[in-house]
């Protein structure tokens, strides 16, 4: 195998899981992350305990690395640029500096021929109104970049609701409003790319979110075979424009009439991929791995049908009675502090197909 140890910058969950399917592969991890003793690295091989900035910090992590991957979409693009001179960084930073900005993020998809929702980038009081004013009253406003699950977004859905002091909530920032998608459905799309081109795609979820934070994924998602060819489809042009490498979570809003629009993608493995390391043999976790360090990707095949639930906040504290349940897998994050709208753990129940 000639990747031996893999850089992961972020300490999350998602570090953590990346960091556990590297182990069974027999791989060496290595965690950049400033909090200490994160949950990743308690299941890592070392952590560098620094900011993500930290130049020597990434020197570090450059050398100690044979290939550098990162578990959340934040990580400074400087920082994956700096680290792609010494070390192959996947997926490639281009992926990251586009998800991190709403408008390149739809222009790009819309350039990659997938349909999005209405968007106008405002960046006023006045804008927001003149934007609104053109998509009927009916829209969504959001911060361009650093939002996540939910946060700094507003709704807007009539005409006469009250926009007032909008610009100023949401902090004086870029923003963009984006037309309110009348979705019967929300889905994702699992995919993944290898260096030699080859792309694999798990089946759809459908995802049910509540405050803007994912409560529960399910497969099948209930969707008709042109819509999961729509989404799969997407998914693989996304992958191949920006001759990705990896794993991508791609969120898709379903029309009334079975057609797709892509709301969001992230470059790095996503929660409602969780479901796939019960229901599949190999998860969405190691199919990054293996992605990463060349290896060969695996099916997508899943043997039963499943639901994942989030464990937020203090729900963690059902664990045991989950852990009475059968065909149920379960999954604890190890944060030290349980805090509300905080993702402690993750349950997944399997139903045989
Ligand atoms: P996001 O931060 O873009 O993932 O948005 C969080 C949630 O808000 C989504 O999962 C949708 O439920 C809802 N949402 C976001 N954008 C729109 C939109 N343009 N139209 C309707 N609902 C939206």
């Amino acid at each position: 195998m000639s990747h031996r140890t893999v850089g992961i910058v972020g300490g999350g969950q998602l570090g953590r899981m990346l960091a556990m399917a590297a182990a069974r592969l027999g791989l060496h991890t290595i965690i950049l992350e400033p909090q200490e003793k994160c949950p990743a690295a308690q299941v890592a091989g070392s952590q560098i305990t620094a900011e993500y900035d930290d130049s020597d910090a990434l020197d570090t992590l450059a050398v100690l690395s044979d290939v550098i991957t990162y578990e959340f979409e934040n990580v400074p693009v400087a920082s994956a640029e700096k680290l792609a001179q010494r070390k192959p960084v996947f997926p490639p930073p281009a992926a990251l500096e586009i998800s991190q900005d709403r408008l390149t993020e739809k222009t790009f998809l819309r350039e990659c021929g997938i349909r999005t929702a209405e968007f106008i980038a405002v960046d006023s009081q006045q804008e927001i109104d003149e934007a609104l004013a053109k998509l009927d009253g009916r829209g969504v406003l959001k911060t361009r970049r650093l939002g996540y699950d939910g946060k700094g977004q507003r709704v807007f859905d009539g005409p006469g609701t009250v926009t007032a002091g909008a610009y100023d909530d949401l902090g004086t920032v870029p923003l963009i409003l984006e037309g309110l998608v009348p979705f019967v459905a929300e889905i994702s799309v699992i995919a993944a790319r290898s260096p030699d081109g080859t792309i694999v795609s798990y089946d759809p979820s459908r995802n049910q979110h509540e405050d803007g934070i994912l409560r529960r994924s399910t497969v099948p998602a209930g969707i008709t075979q042109s819509t999961h060819d729509s989404a799969r489809d997407a998914a693989a042009s996304v992958l191949e424009r920006l001759d990705y490498v990896g794993v991508v979570g791609i969120e898709f809003f379903v029309l009334e009439d079975g057609g797709v629009l892509a709301n969001e993608f992230a470059p790095r493995v996503h929660n409602s991929g969780h479901w796939t390391e019960a229901a599949c043999a190999v998860s969405q976790f190691e199919q990054h791995i293996r992605a990463i360090c060349g290896l060969p990707l695996a099916a997508c095949d899943r043997h039963s049908d499943c639901e994942m639930d989030n464990l937020i906040g203090d729900e963690i504290d059902r664990i045991g009675a989950y852990l009475e349940q059968p065909d149920t897998v379960v999954h604890v994050y190890g944060k030290a502090e349980t805090r509300p709208g905080r993702k402690m753990g993750h349950v997944t129940r399997l139903m045989r197909r």
